[in-house]
């Protein structure tokens, strides 16, 4: 039997819109935000120092230096790396624009490298002919929450001294061969933007187990100014500070560390919670031959930021913007994540051209993002089964 799509005048799968990511704060979230807007700190207090323990130890690394966003975190890594102009950065296609934009940012260059069809991630088989006398890092990003082969990256890194700044952006909580992404990096960045594993409002971080790196991104983070006695120039008095690099205001508040503090009691379930609802999305995916659900490797146990679903075109009556715009219209809040960094009209306007990673082209053709967040109810999951289930009886050849 088939039913008539809501775009047609049918009923909608569900009443209200389902977003495709969202957080979630509770009582307890929200009395400790209110403590510290009752307390004498509101921007750099015990609470960003907390945090940054929490999130450090969570990840098995030494030092955490937190930041106001996600995007802040990788221009200071790309900052601490040394990136300069005329340095080539290699820097997967698939991924959201700020993982090459921190690029740009220090004057380097973006060097895109094509993505594994299977895993999504970049192809680690394509990486050496990219490397050229100037390259100098490399920004692997977990796609998904899949976890890079951060293995073999490190091996091809160290025999071409690059430095590895991980994008773990969507990983936080995922593992990589049974430990925590986060370590085996130079240095890892992850976001706390809504959307993502936990949350605090805006916000960001990079791990590092070096001390050189450490010190380099917390005088970043502050406008390249230090109090430090052992690195000012001179020393006027009790009040003397001294500017030694050029720095920015990337500070995170403690309102913001206060909120990741107490969502970090919760990460562990939220990844469960995200977990189940990919294994009901599995079950449910595989049966149709129309859809290619997620390829997870042996060495990954994802904490699967978002789910991305391929469609078998060939097999459809329609392309993937009518099944996008008829989910939307059965109330599922589908996305797409991503049109291939180098396809925005910015970076066109820098020189890059269709054609220059096929694969990440292609999938970009077909994929689309269904909603998983760890809030989501049994009966949102059983809406999205149905209402995919529903589009695609009706498009199939
Ligand atoms: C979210 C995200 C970032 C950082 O984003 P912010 O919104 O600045 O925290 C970086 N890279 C990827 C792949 C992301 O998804």
């Amino acid at each position: 039997m088939e039913e008539i799509l809501a775009i047609n005048g049918g009923k909608p799968i569900r009443e209200t819109f389902l977003s495709y990511g969202r957080q979630w704060i509770d009582e307890e979230d929200i009395n400790s935000v209110v403590e510290v807007l009752k307390g004498d700190y509101l921007t750099t207090g015990p609470y960003v120092k907390a945090f940054e323990e929490a999130v450090a130890n969570y990840v098995g690394a030494k030092y955490a230096v937190a930041v106001s966003n996600g995007t802040a975190a990788l221009h200071m890594a790309c900052y601490a790396a040394g990136i300069s102009e005329g340095d080539e950065v290699l820097v997967t296609a698939m991924t959201f624009v700020a993982s090459a934009n921190c690029i740009l940012y220090c004057g380097g260059k973006p060097v895109f490298v094509d993505i594994d069809p299977k895993t999504y991630n970049i192809d680690i088989n394509k990486i050496e002919e990219k490397i050229t006398s100037k390259t100098k890092a490399i920004i692997p990003v977990d796609f998904t929450g899949q976890s890079v082969d951060m293995d073999r990256i490190r091996k091809i890194s160290d025999k071409h001294n690059l430095i590895i700044i991980e994008d773990a952006a969507h990983a936080f909580g995922s593992e990589y061969k049974g430990k925590k992404v986060g370590t085996i990096a130079d240095m890892t960045e992850f976001s706390f933007h809504p959307v993502k594993p936990i949350t605090t409002g805006e916000g960001g971080v990079v791990v590092t187990n070096d001390e050189e790196l450490y010190n380099k991104m917390m005088l970043f983070r502050t406008h390249g100014i230090t109090r430090d006695s052992e690195l000012l120039s001179e020393n006027h008095g009790p009040w003397y500070y001294e500017q030694l690099e050029l720095g920015y205001n990337y500070r995170i508040t403690d309102i913001q560390c206060a909120l990741g503090l107490n969502q970090m009691k919760k990460i562990d379930m939220f990844v469960e919670k995200r977990r189940e609802i990919v294994k009901k999305y599995n079950e449910a995916f595989n049966e149709i031959d129309e859809i290619v659900t997620p390829f997870e490797e042996e060495f990954s146990n994802s904490g699967w930021h978002i789910y991305v679903i391929k469609l078998n075109l060939d097999k459809l009556k329609c392309s993937r913007k009518e099944i996008f715009e008829v989910l939307i219209a059965e109330n599922i809040g589908v996305n797409l994540h991503y049109l291939p960094v180098y396809l925005h009209p910015y970076y066109k306007k820098l020189g890059y051209e269709k054609g220059l990673c096929p694969e990440a082209e292609r999938l970009y053709e077909e994929m689309i993002t269904l909603p998983l967040f760890p809030k989501m109810t049994n009966e949102d999951v059983k809406n999205v089964i149905e209402a995919v289930k529903k589009v695609i009886n009706y498009y199939r050849k």
